[in-house]
């Protein structure tokens, strides 16, 4: 989903991480797309937990909700869609 609130949102969330590495902080998912956006849903199970104590937390849920992410772990939750197991069908 794009638009204005999604785009603000956006900028909200970049300038937070920017602030966050200008000041020498890290945060859960720097460097782990491995873990955040694994096909195992387990491994974004783990993701989510460790979004905990992000210092980006709220900018990062504000936007995910705005552009209605539907692929990875961002704040806290895991916003892909289940998927059905080949023997459900
Ligand atoms: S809250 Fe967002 S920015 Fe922070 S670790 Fe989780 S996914 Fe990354």
């Amino acid at each position: 989903m794009t638009g204005p609130a999604v785009e603000a949102a956006f900028l909200r969330l970049a300038a937070r991480l920017v602030e966050l590495d200008d000041t020498g902080t890290t945060w859960p998912c720097r460097n782990r797309g491995d873990l955040w956006y694994s096909d195992d849903a387990d491994e974004r199970a783990a993701a989510a937990e460790l979004c905990a104590p992000c210092p980006a937390l709220d900018e990062c849920g504000r936007y995910a909700a705005a552009a209605r992410e539907r692929h990875g772990v961002w704040a806290g939750r895991d916003r892909t869609p289940c998927r059905r197991k080949e023997n459900d069908r």
